[in-house]
């Protein structure tokens, strides 16, 4: 297929003027003043190859495009001209999952078979109907959870001591499973449970954990009747295939599955759960707010996480983090992340919510509110601690001297920065 000259131009204009009505008037009237503005590029001056309206031939789109992906992901359509490289994609959306449907709900997932940058985490969504449970289980990873919607009953049984796990769980809160601990998660009324689980391990796979069904139908009924003293009959109604995700009534009260479960040894009822709706933000700023739930506030978590708001205009300071990789979900609004890798590369990609975001290990990154709604997002760690380093915090505690030697700011630069990290800005 040939496209004619005069189409391409055509397309490339239309595109053009279309893109030039969503910027300010301000930067319109600047743009259309001064044509050196034009001249704006991220080559040596007499080398232009981009323009901030991106009229340029070479910036046709003659197509085919795709409309609804591209109004999603404008900084993948033109990014900021300082992106540089091929840095590997940072997002998945649930959207693209394939979702497992059963009788008592359905799941997810998103591991580094889908987002190959996601090494160290993995992550699954799932429903729970009103009865419907998650069958008793358990896998090698730790699993952290934050719940989306509704209200669910979560089982355990604590490897240390053997004590008994019961609680509810709404809206907000998280729980935390080390690795190797069997559980189970039910939806109760009236609308179920819509949660979210993150594991320590891209590889994940939710589709292949260790089940009880599996467990009692491939463990022979001699052995299952001589290791619990009964009769071999006991298991005849065993089920004949995994039950995984089952519909099923709801169960007793809370105090009556605790008493009942914990009768002989007592109960850690609150050891594997952690409410963020009861503890203070570690940080309010105009820009927004963050909580941070770690091994120092949730002793049992061996996965930190910060739930941060960032409110419209506002934005999550450029950071990293030294400890670990960055698994991030969005749970309302939309962004835009810029993650600055070495090499002089650079890469941004925008998110909404139902979103995956990964950042490795030590790439610098920050997170901009692009909506008219608070953005929330939450950044889970494989870490039992959560540790940032603030790009502000590291040149407000250098030597003037030596930054202004490096970045030609002039001292009185790094006066203004605030001694206190401010993690989202402004303050
Ligand atoms: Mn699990
Ligand atoms: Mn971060």
């Amino acid at each position: 297929m040939s496209i004619e000259p005069e189409k391409t131009v055509a397309a490339g204009a239309a595109f053009t003027r279309r893109h030039f009505l969503g910027v300010s008037g301000a930067a319109l009237a600047a743009a259309v003043a001064t044509p050196a503005m034009e001249g704006q590029t991220a080559r040596p001056a007499g080398k232009q190859i981009t323009s901030p309206d991106h009229h340029l031939q070479n910036e046709a789109q003659p197509g085919p495009t795709n409309p609804p992906i591209e109004g999603e992901n404008p900084s993948s359509v033109w990014g900021p001209l300082s992106d540089n490289g091929s840095m590997p994609p940072f997002k998945y959306p649930f959207s693209l999952s394939h979702k497992e449907i059963d009788s008592g709900g359905w799941t997810r997932q998103v591991t580094v078979r889908d987002l190959a940058v996601s090494k160290e985490m993995a992550g699954v969504e799932m429903y729970l109907t009103p009865g419907g449970i998650r069958e008793l289980h358990w896998h090698v990873q730790a699993e952290w959870a934050f719940m989306i919607r509704g209200k669910a009953r979560i089982t355990a049984v604590d490897p240390e001591g053997g004590k008994s796990f019961v609680n509810d769980v709404s809206a907000g809160d998280l729980w935390l499973f080390p690795g190797g601990t069997p559980h189970s998660i039910q939806g109760l009324g009236p609308e179920g449970a819509m949660f979210l689980l993150v594991f320590n391990d891209g590889t994940f796979n939710e589709f292949d954990t260790f089940l009880l069904s599996d467990y009692f139908r491939h463990t022979p009924k001699e052995v299952l009747a001589k290791n619990f003293n009964v009769a071999e009959s006991t298991f005849d109604n065993v089920p004949s295939e995994k039950l995984y995700i089952f519909q099923s009534d709801l169960p007793r009260t809370l105090e009556e599955e605790q008493k009942q479960a914990g009768d002989s040894r007592g109960n850690v009822d609150s050891k594997f759960v952690f409410r963020p709706s009861e503890m203070k933000p570690n940080k309010v700023a105009a820009g927004g707010s963050v909580k941070i739930i770690d091994k120092a506030v949730f002793p049992a978590t061996d996965i930190a996480a910060a739930i941060v708001t960032v409110k419209p205009g506002g934005m999550r300071e450029m950071h990293w983090h030294p400890l670990s990789d960055e698994w991030q979900y969005y749970v309302a609004g939309k962004g835009r992340m810029t993650i600055f890798n070495a090499a002089g590369t650079a890469r941004t990609e925008d998110f909404q919510a139902g979103d995956v975001g990964y950042v490795q290990i030590s790439r610098a990154h920050y997170i901009e509110n692009t909506g008219t709604e608070d953005l929330v997002f939450l950044e889970v760690f494989p870490s039992p601690l959560y540790q940032d380093l603030s790009t502000a915090q590291w040149l407000a505690h250098t030597p003037a001297r030596l930054v202004d030697e490096h970045l030609h700011t002039g001292e009185e630069f790094l006066r203004k920065i605030a001694k206190d990290e401010a993690i989202v800005v402004p303050l």
